[in-house]
């Protein structure tokens, strides 16, 4: 076998999973609407598949959508009228500034803290930022 041979054997045995990437989405929010409150219903289920903390989250979302509200165990309540789009587009906005690595992209990141600022490791390339 000439080295050609070798290295076309050795792509064929690669496990599957070492060559498709996976893919990470960001499940889209499910609200509900009360007057002026806006409840997202599976604020739990967009937490964990970010891995971040919830309380983390809904301080972020609290700025960007200038409503305050309050985290009611799976939900977050929002005082203010809003739409999916607007919501789903703060939630792509968190996850780019603390969720995905910029030097690789992949999601597979954590937040640590550093004093009081905060680190986000990768923990695909070993890449670190402030955040
Ligand atoms: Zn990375």
């Amino acid at each position: 076998m000439d080295y050609e041979q070798l290295l076309k054997k050795a792509y064929e045995e690669l496990p599957e999973k070492t060559v498709h990437k996976e893919r990470f989405e960001i499940p889209e929010v499910v609200i509900s609407l009360a007057g002026n409150q806006t409840m997202i219903k599976n604020f739990n289920e967009i937490a964990k598949a970010l891995r971040r903390e919830p309380k983390h989250i809904a301080k972020f979302l609290f700025n960007a959508l200038a409503a305050p509200g309050s985290v009611q165990g799976n939900k977050l309540l929002l005082q203010r009228k809003l739409s999916e789009d607007i919501i789903n587009q703060k939630i792509v906005a968190y996850a780019n500034q603390f969720v995905f690595c910029k030097e690789c992209g992949k999601p597979d990141t954590k937040l640590e803290k550093s004093g009081r600022r905060l680190i986000l490791k990768c923990e695909a390339c070993g890449a670190k930022r402030y955040v």
